[in-house]
């Protein structure tokens, strides 16, 4: 008998992210300190200078924004800081709090040390934003065994694998900010991305902001209120907000809001209405469909299974919007916010060796087009920064490629290999990935001499390159230490050991603090008799903190809780 060690499947969303483990075959997410399966990929520091990661942070982000950091996902693989009070901290150094946040409670719910994971992130990330996401797990102290796609996690979830035919599919991934659709090919038990396409700059907030507007318009027509003033847009998008989710379960919804600048205010909105507002935002979601499926050289209906992940995809217009363009009923069994936790979980077992799911082979596509910057002669004119593809986007991965690249001048005796990504016929519109320097060619006349470059791709997405030298052999790795968002191994050592010293909330603290700010996070905005009764609750809560006596804590913030989940909701 093998023994089964742990893996964990990490989803490290934009917004939120969840962590599993496979147990008895089956994917089982973990819960956080707050007994919640979602921890809000947000970080802040506190004013006693320690830091909060999750829910706690994103409702400190509602009153102390300079002092949180929130959607850092999306700077992944860039050289960009985010600033928390008086720190500077880079997307990874956030991301890795996250995944240190998760691990720790995953291992608070399984009893043992966890050091291993499979992460998933979207298809379309590249090289630097996929090594970025390896360095933030392994500042974390954990062994990244796997980079998974997140559409392929969600087909794994939906247990697509174990259909005994050929299938292609087709995940339609509408998240709070980003759109993601993915084509995918499954046949004996192998996942392979076909196709994926997107707009990084659409999601369900955009459907919020969209009521909104309308909201506004009407807050302005209809009561003669000033809807830009801070206080009262906080609370027009928090209706709006609750709006879009009543009406993606019935057809009208009521929304009432007490005191609103002194007085109530009653609006009533109809699924007709919204969806009249979202008719630009619903045609921008065909477009990456369309492209997706044109990449793949498929029509729509060569789609045998379609399946719609992430919070948003709860909107019924949205499904049928699916419904309309692939003329099939999309699949929206799964918790849309959990399917692709559920899926990395499940390849955490695989990768664990479980037996459960010993059948399934995962493979991939790279998302983009690698190669190396080279000249063409023209006369006695050499042009250069042309590129040349090694690896084509879509080839299956893992995979190896190889290609011969001749000099350009007699008596050349080195080779500048330039590595870059992307679609582009000119190096300088790709992304530079690195770079080095192949010598001692032998001295022969132009064209007459020449290198092998090699590029091997992993399933994680990390390239290597080989440039091999005629006639002598000579191998020449190239090291990548230079690529946007690789950190060295010292670096990374540097990082691991700064987080050892940073002050963290301790974690049995956590569903106090949460339940202070979530509550400070109303506060601001109410007024009146709300705020007073607020007040008050907050007030017995810090009052009982102060006596460090659980028989006094646990009843003020659960009476806590409960009157701001009773606020929120009106
Ligand atoms: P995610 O990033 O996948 O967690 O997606 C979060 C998005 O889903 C947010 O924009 C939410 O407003 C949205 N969402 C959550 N529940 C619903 C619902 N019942 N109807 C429509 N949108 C929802």
């Amino acid at each position: 008998m093998t023994r089964v060690k742990t893996i964990v499947g990490i989803d490290l969303g934009t917004t939120n992210s969840l962590v599993g483990v496979l147990q008895a075959g089956q994917p089982v997410l973990l819960p956080n300190a707050l007994g919640e399966r979602l921890t809000p990929s947000a970080v802040a520091v506190d004013d006693d200078g320690s830091l909060l990661v999750g829910a706690a942070a994103k409702a400190r982000a509602a009153t102390h924004p300079e002092s949180a950091a929130l959607a850092f996902k999306r700077d992944m693989g860039t050289d960009a800081t985010l600033r928390l009070g008086d720190r500077e901290m880079s997307p990874v150094d956030l991301s890795a709090l996250v995944l240190r946040a998760l691990v720790k409670d995953a291992e608070e719910a399984l009893g043992h040390p966890i050091d291993e994971a499979v992460i998933t992130v979207p298809a379309y990330f590249g090289d630097a934003q996929r090594q970025a996401t390896r360095d933030a797990g392994a500042i974390a102290g954990l062994t990244v065994e796997r980079i998974v796609n997140e559409p392929t996690a969600a087909a794994l979830a939906y247990g697509l694998h174990h259909l005994e035919r050929e299938l292609t599919a087709v995940v339609i991934d509408l998240g709070g900010g980003t759109f993601d659709v993915t084509v995918l090919e499954i046949m004996e038990g192998v996942i392979e991305i076909r196709a994926s396409a997107g707009d990084a700059r659409l999601g369900g907030e955009d459907f919020t902001d969209a009521i909104l507007t309308l909201l506004a318009d009407r807050a302005r027509e209809s009561h003669g209120l000033d809807a830009d003033a801070p206080k009262i847009r906080a609370r027009l998008r928090e209706a709006a907000e609750r709006a879009k989710r009543q009406l993606s379960e019935v057809d009208r919804a009521e929304l009432l809001l007490p005191s609103l600048a002194g007085r109530d205010v009653a609006f009533d909105l109809t699924r007709a209405d919204v969806e009249r507002a979202w008719a630009p935002l619903l045609a921008r979601l065909r477009d990456p469909i369309r492209r997706a499926l044109r990449d793949a050289r498929l029509a729509p209906t060569d789609v045998d299974e379609v399946l719609m992940v992430g919070g948003a995809s709860r909107t019924p217009c949205v499904v049928a919007l699916a419904v309309e363009l692939f003329g099939k009923r999309p699949h929206t069994e799964l918790h849309p916010d959990e399917a692709v936790a559920q899926g990395a979980a499940i390849q955490a077992g695989l990768k664990a060796g479980d037996e459960a799911v010993d059948d399934l082979v995962v493979t991939d596509v790279a998302p983009f087009t690698m190669g190396i910057s080279s000249g063409t002669k023209m006369g006695t004119r050499v042009v250069s920064g042309l590129f040349s593809p090694i690896l084509e986007r879509g080839t299956v991965i893992p995979a190896s490629r190889v290609e011969r690249f001749f000099t350009l001048e007699d008596g050349q005796t080195q080779l500048q290999v330039e590595v870059f990504q992307g679609e582009h016929s000119l190096c300088k519109d790709n992304q530079k990935l690195g770079e080095m320097l192949v010598t001692q060619l032998p001295h022969r006349r132009a064209g007459e001499a020449w290198v092998d470059v090699r590029f091997t791709y992993d399933l994680n997405g990390i390239l290597e390159v080989e440039a091999t030298v005629m006639d002598t052999g000579r191998v020449s790795h190239l090291v990548l230490e230079r690529r946007p968002g690789k950190l060295s191994a010292t670096q990374i050592e540097r990082a691991r050991e700064a987080m050892t010293r940073i002050k963290f909330h301790p974690r049995d603290s956590l569903p106090n603090r949460t339940a202070l700010a979530r509550a400070d996070a109303l506060y601001v905005e109410t007024s009146g008799y709300e705020r007073e009764l607020l007040g008050q609750a907050l007030g017995r809560l810090r009052a009982a903190l102060e006596t460090q006596d659980a028989a006094l804590i646990d009843p003020a913030r659960e009476a806590l809780n409960a009157l701001v989940a009773q606020l929120r909701s009106r």
